[in-house]
């Protein structure tokens, strides 16, 4: 085959090839079935490098105009009776099906992007995140006992492993359960990837697009996303300092037969506030007259500074009432992926059967590395310590928010968690503060992204005490105070000023 090429062209050598071998194939003149010279005897007579041939012969397969054979070459395809698909180029019309998803998808995520933050501050200090501090991971302890897992374990460490999780694993939760007054065996236990699984395969195996949910509202936005994500009707139930409001419940039972409700008793994710042990009582009563199965989510119950803790719903339930859900993701690191679920009944099997068929299991390694960490007694010095440090912080930015911001403010302190809730002063909204907050170099999570419509969170915003030490705290707090200044005076933003 002559193929002449110029090489002075910016067009590169394997394109001319490919070019030349196209008009060859649309003319006819290179025939259907017909064998292309090998890519190494090409090469050698046009005097090219046989990767520049390969090139070529890939972009025709590509194409649909010739097809290899291992071992055999490459030969020309038969005109294709499908008519050619579009060359890939940007801005091009996504398939339908894809325009469908934007047009009609419900819209679950509605937090703010507060990578912005990041950009606009040479040292942004971030109250916004739903996790303890990440610098107190135990990073090198973890490192350790994952290294003497594999070789203890070897293979086996690496196979997929129960259905319901690694049973040491499980018996090691449920030991911990029991301690806490939660009597349950091993065999109620379900190891999942994270509470967030935990919740959605409740979800899954409970609910149907259309059914209403009880929430309390506010609530966890992830949460939140899920239900809205699954097509449910979401209804939110008023918290107060005492947690979900009950007496506000058995109308709506009568009302609106709700197929779950959704509840964060112990340091309720946003507001912090812990559920009284009449409303557990209550509530566990009403829950069995109106057949309402509960979703109990202890998310970071272990994380308490003072006082008593509370009975676990799961421990006031008869049997098969409630289904507990926590995580190792607060407590100690949320990369790991690793959560749990209590659970009795037909409805324990049936939360196995939907794990499987949604991720197999949960990493059989790192289980059985938390294992021997919890174990061994890392994980409860680790707690223990976590505790003391963050008592501290939270006291920190209790005295920094009543020393630096306005008086109107108000907030309670949180016995345990991760989260102070403060409600702003009259007349100032949380949406409006986080622009200026932002560029002052401080973030917060605002309160709308906990409530069902936006409107009723508006004065609210939820700043995460765990995250820094008290000096950061301190100047996170100062800047927040200059923030409410700035926007009190009507000054205008920067970016906005500079029209960026
Ligand atoms: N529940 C609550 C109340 C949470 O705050 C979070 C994390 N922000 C989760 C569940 C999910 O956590 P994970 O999946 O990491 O266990």
């Amino acid at each position: 085959v002559h193929i002449p090429l110029d090489r002075q062209s910016p067009a590169p050598l394997y394109q001319q090839i490919a070019s030349f071998i196209r008009q060859g194939i649309q003319s006819g003149h290179l025939a259907p079935e017909l064998r292309l010279p090998s890519s190494r005897s090409l090469a050698k007579d046009l005097g090219v490098n046989r990767i520049t041939v390969e090139a070529a012969y890939a972009e025709l397969e590509s194409e649909g105009l010739v097809f290899s054979k291992v071992g055999s070459g490459t030969y020309v395809l038969p005109p294709s009776q499908f008519s050619p698909l579009p060359k890939a180029s940007p801005g091009a019309p996504w398939p339908l099906w894809q325009q469908e998803i934007q047009a009609n998808g419900p819209d679950v995520n509605k937090s703010p992007d507060l990578r912005l933050h990041e950009k606009r501050h040479p040292d942004p200090i971030s109250f916004a995140s739903g996790v303890g501090d990440y610098h107190r991971f135990p990073v090198e302890d973890f490192r350790k006992i994952l290294q003497s897992v594999m070789r203890r374990d070897g293979i086996s460490a690496l196979e997929y492993g129960e259905d319901s999780g690694y049973a040491p694993l499980r018996a090691t939760v449920a030991n911990v359960l029991s301690s806490q007054g939660l009597q349950v065996g091993s065999e109620n236990i379900l190891i999942t990837a994270g509470s967030q699984q935990s919740l959605a395969l409740v979800s899954q195996v409970l609910l149907k697009p259309g059914d209403a949910v009880l929430v309390e509202e506010p609530t966890y936005s992830g949460a939140l996303n899920l239900f809205q994500a699954l097509g449910l009707k979401i209804i939110g139930v008023p918290v107060d300092q005492r947690g979900l409001q009950v007496d506000s419940l058995e109308k709506l039972l009568q009302q609106v037969h709700p197929r779950l409700l959704y509840t964060i008793p112990n340091f309720q994710n946003p507001t912090g506030t812990c559920m009284s042990s009449p409303r557990r009582l209550q509530l566990i009563s009403l829950a069995d007259r109106y057949n309402l199965p509960i979703l109990e989510d202890d998310y970071v119950g272990d994380l308490r500074y003072e006082g008593h803790a509370l009975p676990s719903l799961k421990s006031l339930d008869p049997g098969g009432r409630v289904i507990y859900v926590s995580t190792f993701s607060k407590m100690l690191m949320p990369g790991l992926r690793v959560g749990f679920l209590a659970a009795e009944g037909p409805v324990y099997d049936r939360l196995v059967a939907y794990k499987r068929v949604n991720d197999l299991t949960t990493s059989n390694l790192i289980q059985r590395a938390l294992e021997a960490y919890v174990t061994v007694g890392r994980y409860q010095v680790h707690l223990q310590r976590s505790c003391q440090v963050y008592r501290k912080r939270r006291d920190a930015m209790m005295d920094e928010i009543e020393r630096l911001l306005p008086e109107g403010i108000q907030i309670s302190q949180p016995q345990g968690g991760l989260f102070i809730w403060l409600r702003l002063p009259e007349g100032l909204r949380a949406d409006e503060l986080l622009p200026y907050a932002i560029e002052e170099g401080v973030a917060f999570a605002p309160g709308s992204n906990f409530f069902l419509g936006s409107e009723a969170g508006s004065a609210f915003m939820r700043l995460n005490f765990t995250a820094h030490p008290p000096e950061t705290i301190h100047k996170g707090i100062k800047r927040l105070q200059k923030a409410i200044k700035r926007l009190e005076a009507g000054v205008n933003l920067e970016h906005a000023a500079n029209g960026r």
